[in-house]
């Protein structure tokens, strides 16, 4: 475990810390942030951009991936590194937030005696899903036990316990697995935060145990199926906290996922619609719980005008599709919004990163022949104009969407790049 992650430096101002991350297919500086590459791919960008851009881990998502291709041909192919031919280090969400949170409709069927509580998760799947732009699959029951539901593809029930969430993931292959977890919706009331909050526990319990059988089974026995299988070597764990917007919970939830001794921990259930104050209350609380010699992931947030903050709460990497999605919607980071943490006026605030983005679709731009940002000193702004890029995305071209993402990514790699500076500088 110890090799799995260093702490570099601790700063003296705050929580922030400089570490390294080792996994089989390389290592993430930390703080560092880990793209969205939800169905196996950093959408718009092959391989050798992702190479040039320098971005440090990806992050796939088992929901998506297990309902299309199927986890059995990734395994088949040699798990996701190969298959998708990206050789970065590799995060997979479990699937908890999907299956939990997307599922629109509730079968009739349903044995569920609290109907009351799944109406409350009902309701709060619209506003989630539209908050993440994801496709909603067809929810067929929710248990104790798990999540089952239909794939929006061919029909198939597919089944999400903790354990088929842990032999999902192994066979996918990352080299960061994410236990299964009940993702709280927001708004919700203390008793439902608490109820899954437990429930995410117990399967934490679970998952940690699936996991030691499957490695003993592996070493001691040979496959644990019929089918042969190669169980990746250096697969690490996280817990994920939960506990919604309830201090006590999020308190609790913190002590009992630390004490697992998972090789990772991670704080989940948070940009599911809440304000700003109250996402950042919710890592603040448990600031003081997390664990000194672990990695500590935010699940699903990566604004940049948070990123500096929450690093300065502990949090060593961040996942988030916001730079990807913007940038396919025509939404350009400006560099200066980095740049401007350099000045002596060095202060974050809430507001210092708004108006800081480019949006490239404005009629404003069409005749505009300057570079795309001119703080940047990427590809596409050393060699594209602003009207070009206009052009591209109010003609759809393809290629529109692959700079813009470019570009995005690239801004946040060298704000990552800039916060690891400034931590070892006792900046922050
Ligand atoms: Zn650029």
């Amino acid at each position: 475990m110890s090799s799995f992650f260093k702490v570099l430096h601790k700063s003296k101002k705050s929580k922030a810390r400089l570490g390294e991350i080792k996994t089989d297919h390389g290592i993430i500086k930390t703080p560092g942030f880990i793209a969205a590459a939800t169905k196996g791919t950093i959408k718009s960008l092959s391989p050798q951009l992702i190479k040039e851009i320098g971005i440090q881990a990806g992050c796939v998502n088992t929901y998506h991936l297990v309902t299309h291709p199927g986890a059995e041909i990734i395994e088949k192919a040699g798990g996701i590194h190969k298959y998708a031919q990206l050789n970065i280090p590799l995060m997979s969400d479990s699937g908890g937030f999907q299956v939990f949170s997307l599922a629109r409709k509730q079968n009739q069927r349903s044995n569920i005696k609290d109907q009351k509580y799944i109406l409350n998760i009902k309701n709060s799947i619209t506003k989630k899903a539209n908050i993440r732009g994801e496709e909603q699959p067809l929810l067929v029951k929710i248990s104790e036990d798990g999540v089952k539901f239909r794939s929006m593809f061919d029909g198939k029930l597919i089944e999400f316990t903790p354990e088929k969430s842990m032999e999902f993931q192994r066979k996918i292959g990352a080299d960061i697995n994410m236990a299964f977890d009940e993702c709280t919706y927001y708004p919700s009331t203390h008793e439902y935060a608490e109820k899954a909050m437990e429930r995410t526990h117990e399967w934490l319990e679970r998952c940690v145990n699936f996991k030691a059988r499957q490695r003993n089974f592996l070493s001691q026995r040979g496959p644990l199926h019929s089918t042969p299988y190669t169980l990746q070597p250096n697969q690490y764990l996280y817990g994920v906290i939960q506990g919604g917007t309830f201090e006590d919970l999020r308190k609790k939830s913190a002590e009992f996922v630390v004490s697992q001794d998972t090789p990772g921990v991670a704080i989940g259930g948070v940009s599911v619609g809440e304000t700003k104050k109250e996402m950042r209350d919710q890592v603040r609380w448990v600031s003081d719980y997390l664990p000194k010699d672990r990695p500590v992931h935010l699940l699903g947030v990566g604004q940049i005008d948070d990123i500096i903050d929450l690093v300065k709460y502990g949090i060593d990497t961040f996942d988030c599709v916001e730079p990807t999605r913007l940038a396919r919607m025509g939404t350009l980071y400006k560099m200066s919004n980095v740049k401007l943490q350099m000045t002596n006026k060095f202060q974050i605030t809430n507001n210092k990163f708004e108006n800081g983005e480019i949006d490239i679709t404005r009629g404003i731009y069409k005749n505009n022949l300057e570079k795309v940002d001119e703080d940047c000193d990427c590809y596409v702004c050393r060699d594209f104009t602003k009207s070009y890029l206009h052009h591209l995305f109010k003609q759809r071209e393809i290629l529109g969407y692959t700079l813009a993402t470019f570009h995005n990514l690239w801004v946040m790699e060298k704000l990552f790049e800039k916060i690891r500076k400034w931590i070892g500088s006792g900046l922050i």
